[in-house]
C-alpha cells in the first residue's frame, strides 16, 4: 500500500510539472474489446458487435464524440474479457457508422485513430472504461528510415503483383501515404499477419523499428508468394499442357468427324493410329508403325502406295505383341486331358508330363523341342492340340510339307508386289496370343532348293537364342518368338536336316495294332463322329465284325486317320437315313458295308467285279495284299489318266496275261469300267511317239484332242478309241495265259512272296513317266 501511495504521490507530482500538456493526452473512454483482430490507425475496420457489454459502450460512445478505447483481448476464445484479459496498448477508436443488421447483431465502421495507453480502469459494469494516454509516435525521417520506407515500397509492390489477393490500388493508397509509420501500419493491415503480429506492430512506437519489422514482413510473405506462384505455375503448366492436349483433342475429333464422311480413308488412318496406341507394340515397333503412319497421312488416299503401306500397318497392329494367355502348369490336370482323348501311348504321355512338369519347375529354362515322329494318322497333332489344352495355350499349326521356299518363312520384302509376312508370322496372326503351342508339322517335308534353305529359317525360329529377335522380311521389325512353344512332328527323320534334328528331341508313334484300332475306334472315334453328325447312341451302332472288316479292308494305314474318315462316310449315310425319317436305331453289319463305303479303288473294284469273265480267283482279294509300285514316286501323278494303265496291270497279274509291249493307254476308270477322258492328251501321244508306242488306247471324248497332234506323228500311230475297260483288255493283253518261264520274261515284274504279290508294272509305268506330270 505503501509502495502504491509513494508511485501515485510521484505521478502526481509528475502530473504538475506538465499538467497543461498531459490534460490534452489523457482520455477516459468506453471502452471495446475486440477479437481476431487488430485496429491500426488511419484504417477502417468493420466490426459485428454482439456482447451487450459492447453494445452498451457503443451506445456510450455514440452520445458522446463517437470515441472508444479499441483493444484486442489476449485471449480470443473468451466471451466475456475481464480487465487482465485485454492487451494494455489499444487505438483510439472513431464509430464512422452504426447498422442493425437483420439478424439482430450490430455492425459498427470503426476508424482507427491514435496509439494509446491503458492507464487504469475506470468503470466495469455495464461496460469498461478506461483511462488512457495517447502515445507520441517518433515521426523523424531519418535516413535510415527513409530507405526502409524504400524498401518496403518495393517489396510491397512485388508481393501485389503475385497476391491473388491484394488488389492493384493498394499500390496507389501506399505511394500517398508520407508518413512512414502510417506506410507501415498500411502494409502490415494489408498483409493480414496473425493477431500476435499485428499487435506487435501497434506497439511498436519507433518509426524504425516499426518500418523493419514491416520489411522483414513483407520478404517472408513475398518469399511465400513466390514459391505458391512456383507451384502454381507448375500445376498450371501441367494443367494447361492436358488442358491443350484435351482441347486438341476435341478439335482433332471435330475434324475427323468432318472429314471422316466424306473421306473414309481418311478415317482409317485415324483408326490405325489408334489401333497402333493400343496394340501394346515395343516401342521400337511403334516408332517405325508411327513413321508408316506418317508416309501413309502424307499420301494421296488413292496412289497405290497407300494401299501397300496400309496392308502393312493393319499387319503391324494385328498381330499380338503383349497379349498372352496365363499358363495353368497343373500336371494332374494335364494327366486327366491327355488320359481323355488318347488310347494307349503311355510312353509317349509319360514323356509330356514330364516335359509339362519340367516348364512348371523353371518357366525360363529352356525345354528342349519335341518331335512326334510316326506314320500319318497316329495323333502327332492332336497330341499337341491336348497339350496346348494342358496348358492353356492357344493352339497353332503350320504345315512345312512342300515349303520350298525361305521366303515361304520368313516373308517377301514389301518391295515384292504382294509381298506378305511368312507363314510364321501369319500363323502368330492366327494364334492371337504371344505364347501360342505352335506345332510345326511335317517338318520332314520341307524342301531345300534354288530359292533358298527354308530349314536354315526354321533354326532360327526354334533356337532360343535367337527367337526373341525373329526377322521377316515383310514385317522388318523383330517379332519375338521366344514365348512361343513349339512342337514339332515328322513322318520320318531321316530327310530332317541334321542341324534341325539335333534340337529335336524325339518321341516315336510307330502306328497301331488292329486290336488297338478297334480300342481307339470305339473309344473315341465312333463317339466323336457320331456327336459331329448330330447322332445318338439310340440310333447307330457299328457292330464289331464291320469295324475289324473296316479296318482291314477299308484302310491300309499305320495310323487312324482313313478309319475315322471311313467311319465319318458310315456316320454320313447313316445321318441321311435319320433326316429322312428313319426311326429304327441303324445296325452297321460286315456284309452291308459296301452299301455305306463302295469301294474306294475303282481298279481293284473292276478287276474284282469282273473276275469271273477274266478268269480271276473270284475271293483274290482276301488272299493278296496288292501293292502298286510306280517309280519314280516322288513326281507328282496327280490324275486319274492311270486308271486304266492299273487295272490292265492288275488283270495282267492276276490272269497271267501278258501286255503287248508295243501298246500306250490313258484313260480313267469307274466302278462300273467305263472309260472316261483326260487332260494333256498332245503330250501323252508324243511321249508314246518318241518311246517307239505303235498301238495308243484312249478315251473315245478324246479322239477330238488328236487335232491338236503334228500329223506326221497321228499318220505313224495306230489310235485305238474305247468306251469299256473291256475294249481295252481286248487290245492290250495277250489272249493266252503265260507259262511260268513266260511269265519270268514279262515286262512286268511279279514277284510271288509267300501268299502276297508285289506287283509293279514297269513297262506302264515308263510309259507313263514319259510325261508324268500331266493327268
Ligand atoms: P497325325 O498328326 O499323326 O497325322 P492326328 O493327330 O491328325 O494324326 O490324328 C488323326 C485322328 O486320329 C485324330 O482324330 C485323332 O484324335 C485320332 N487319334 C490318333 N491316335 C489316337 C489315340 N491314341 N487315341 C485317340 N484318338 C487318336
Amino acid at each position: 500500500m505503501v509502495t502504491q501511495k509513494t508511485t501515485r504521490s510521484a505521478t502526481r507530482k509528475r502530473s504538475k510539472v506538465t499538467n497543461d500538456v498531459l490534460a490534452k493526452d489523457i482520455l477516459d473512454l468506453p471502452l471495446l474489446p475486440i477479437h481476431n483482430t487488430v485496429l491500426l490507425p488511419n484504417l477502417v475496420t468493420p466490426l459485428v458487435v454482439g456482447r451487450e457489454q459492447s453494445l452498451k459502450a457503443i451506445e456510450d460512445a455514440m452520445s458522446k464524440d463517437r470515441t472508444l478505447f479499441v483493444v484486442t483481448q489476449l485471449n480470443e476464445e473468451l466471451e466475456n474479457p475481464g480487465q487482465d484479459d485485454l492487451y494494455t496498448i489499444g487505438v483510439e477508436g472513431m464509430i464512422d457508422r452504426v447498422l442493425k443488421m437483420p439478424d439482430g447483431t450490430t455492425s459498427v465502421l470503426l476508424h482507427g485513430q491514435r496509439r494509446l495507453r491503458r492507464l487504469e480502469y475506470t468503470q466495469h459494469t455495464p461496460f469498461m472504461r478506461v483511462r488512457a494516454e495517447i502515445v507520441h509516435e517518433e515521426t523523424e525521417r531519418t535516413l535510415a528510415v527513409e530507405a526502409l520506407v524504400r524498401a518496403a515500397m518495393a517489396l510491397f509492390e512485388k508481393c501485389v503483383k503475385l497476391s491473388n489477393t491484394l488488389p492493384e490500388e493498394a499500390i496507389i493508397t501506399a505511394m500517398n501515404i508520407d508518413q512512414p509509420g502510417w506506410l507501415a501500419d498500411f502494409i502490415v493491415s494489408a498483409l493480414e499477419p496473425p493477431v500476435a503480429v499485428r499487435q506487435s506492430i501497434l506497439e511498436a512506437f519507433n518509426v524504425e523499428e516499426r518500418s523493419q519489422t514491416t520489411c522483414i514482413l513483407l520478404t517472408k510473405e513475398l518469399n511465400i508468394l513466390e514459391l505458391e506462384n512456383q507451384i502454381h505455375n507448375q500445376v498450371q503448366l501441367e494443367v494447361d499442357k492436358n488442358q491443350r492436349e484435351y482441347f486438341l483433342r476435341e478439335q482433332l475429333k471435330a475434324i475427323q468427324r468432318e472429314l471422316g464422311e466424306t473421306d473414309p480413308a481418311f478415317r482409317e488412318n485415324v483408326e490405325l493410329s489408334e489401333k497402333i496406341l493400343s496394340s501394346g507394340m515395343p516401342e521400337e515397333v511403334k516408332v517405325k508403325a508411327s513413321k508408316e503412319l506418317d508416309r501413309l497421312n502424307a499420301t494421296p488416299s488413292m496412289a497405290p502406295d497407300g494401299g501397300v503401306i496400309r496392308t502393312y500397318l493393319d499387319w503391324l497392329v494385328s498381330l499380338p505383341w503383349d497379349n498372352a494367355s496365363v499358363d495353368q502348369l497343373d500336371i494332374k490336370e494335364a494327366a486327366r486331358i491327355l488320359e481323355e482323348k488318347h488310347y494307349g501311348l503311355e510312353k509317349v504321355k509319360e514323356r509330356i508330363l514330364e516335359y509339362i512338369a519340367v516348364r512348371k519347375l523353371s518357366e525360363n529354362m529352356r525345354s528342349p523341342i519335341l518331335c512326334f515322329v510316326g506314320p500319318p494318322g497316329v495323333g502327332k497333332t492332336s497330341l499337341g492340340r491336348s497339350i496346348a489344352e494342358a496348358l492353356n495355350r492357344r493352339f497353332v499349326r503350320l504345315s512345312l510339307g512342300g515349303i520350298h521356299d525361305e521366303a515361304e518363312i520368313r516373308g517377301h520384302r514389301r518391295t515384292y508386289v504382294g509381298a506378305l509376312p511368312g507363314r510364321i508370322i501369319q500363323t502368330m496372326k492366327t494364334a492371337g496370343t504371344i505364347n501360342p503351342l505352335f506345332v510345326l508339322d511335317e517338318i520332314d517335308k520341307i524342301g531345300v532348293d534354288f530359292r533358298g534353305d527354308p530349314s536354315a529359317a526354321l533354326l532360327e525360329v526354334l533356337d532360343p537364342e535367337q527367337n526373341h529377335a525373329f526377322s521377316d522380311h515383310y514385317l522388318e521389325v523383330p517379332y519375338d518368338l521366344s514365348k512361343v512353344i513349339f512342337l514339332t512332328t515328322a513322318n520320318v527323320l531321316h530327310p530332317v536336316p541334321a542341324a534341325l534334328r539335333d534340337r529335336l528331341e524325339v518321341i516315336e508313334l510307330p502306328g497301331y495294332t488292329e486290336e488297338e484300332k478297334m480300342h481307339i475306334a470305339r473309344q473315341f472315334l465312333i463317339p466323336k463322329q457320331m456327336k459331329e453328325h448330330g447322332l445318338k447312341p439310340s440310333r447307330v451302332e457299328i457292330d464289331d465284325e464291320a469295324l475289324h472288316h473296316i479296318i482291314r479292308n477299308y484302310t491300309f494305314e499305320a495310323g487312324v486317320r482313313n478309319l475315322e474318315r471311313e467311319i465319318a462316310s458310315v456316320m454320313r449315310k447313316v445321318a441321311r437315313k435319320v433326316a429322312e425319317g428313319r426311326r429304327t436305331k441303324t445296325k452297321v453289319l460286315a456284309e452291308k458295308l459296301t452299301d455305306y463305303l463302295g469301294s474306294d479303288q475303282a481298279a481293284l473294284s473292276y478287276a474284282r467285279s469282273r473276275s469271273g469273265q477274266l478268269g480271276v480267283e473270284s475271293r483274290f482279294y482276301e488272299k493278296y495284299d496288292i501293292h502298286l509300285h510306280l517309280p519314280a514316286g516322288s513326281i507328282p501323278k496327280d490324275g486319274p489318266s492311270a486308271g486304266i494303265t492299273m487295272a490292265t496291270a492288275l488283270i495282267s497279274a492276276l490272269t497271267k496275261r501278258a501286255t503287248r509291249r508295243d501298246v500306250a493307254m490313258t484313260g480313267e476308270i469307274t466302278l462300273r469300267g467305263r472309260v472316261l477322258p483326260i487332260g494333256g492328251v498332245k503330250e501323252k501321244v508324243l511321249a508314246a511317239h518318241r518311246a517307239g508306242i505303235k498301238t495308243f488306247i484312249l478315251p473315245k471324248r478324246n479322239m477330238k484332242d488328236l487335232n491338236d497332234v503334228p500329223r506326221e506323228v497321228i499318220n505313224e500311230l495306230h489310235f485305238v478309241p474305247v468306251e469299256r475297260m473291256d475294249d481295252v483288255i481286248a487290245v492290250a493283253l495277250h489272249t493266252s495265259t503265260l507259262s511260268k518261264d513266260e511269265l519270268e520274261q514279262m515286262p512286268m515284274t511279279v514277284n510271288a512272296v509267300k501268299t502276297r504279290r508285289v506287283i509293279a508294272p514297269k513297262a506302264t509305268a515308263r510309259k507313263l513317266g514319259a510325261n508324268p506330270q500331266t493327268p
